[in-house]
């Protein structure tokens, strides 16, 4: 049997969804349910992901609560240091929308307008079995070629970098949607 291209993508998929392994740089008080899923009682290892002290080699990062402006500088430097595929899970109310912060000054909204999310976890703060479904549904989404956040960093990267400056000289409300045309 010969593999032709769209064979090996899946081949590859496959394999790499069985083998992330995430950036362990944590924000908000969303990291403290971090413990739980990577001991023994949830042990995130039995699906093949373990933290990695790297960007460089890794595979998933886990934003895990509130950002200030100046956390989101950090955060972009480490997203464009993974390399690609490269996939993002948000954690809780306040990447979705700033949570409780929604109306604080120094305190970003929506992580998707400032780096592409694959997967969000909604709650305040999400429970180690939400954390563990959203490496599931990654794990999925990779299967699938739906997680292509990446890909879109690449395509809309002007948008982002817009919306990030915005943010780095305090003009959030200047942030806008990511506009995404039709073409995949
Ligand atoms: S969503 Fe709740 S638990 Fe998570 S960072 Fe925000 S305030 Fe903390």
């Amino acid at each position: 049997m010969t593999l032709n291209h769209d064979d090996w993508g899946k081949v590859a998929r496959m394999m790499s969804k069985r083998s992330l392994w995430m950036v362990h740089f944590c924000t908000g008080c969303g990291a403290m349910e971090m413990p739980p899923v990577m001991t023994s009682r949830y042990d995130m290892e039995r699906f093949g992901m373990h933290a990695m002290a790297t960007p460089r080699q890794a595979d998933v990062f886990l934003v895990t609560g509130y950002l200030a402006v100046k956390t989101l500088k950090r955060v972009v430097q480490v997203y464009e240091q993974m390399r690609d595929p490269k996939y993002v899970i948000g954690f809780g109310s306040c990447t979705i929308n700033g949570g409780m912060y929604w109306d604080s000054y120094n305190t970003i909204k929506d992580l998707s307008k400032y780096i592409p999310v694959d997967v969000y976890i909604a709650g305040c703060m999400p429970r180690p079995e939400a954390i563990i479904d959203s490496f599931l549904k990654l794990m999925d989404m990779i299967d699938k070629g739906e997680a292509i956040g990446w890909k879109k960093y690449h395509k809309y990267y002007d948008q982002y970098k817009r919306n990030q400056r915005m943010a780095y000289s305090y003009r959030l409300d200047e942030v806008e949607d990511i506009k995404e045309d039709d073409a995949k």
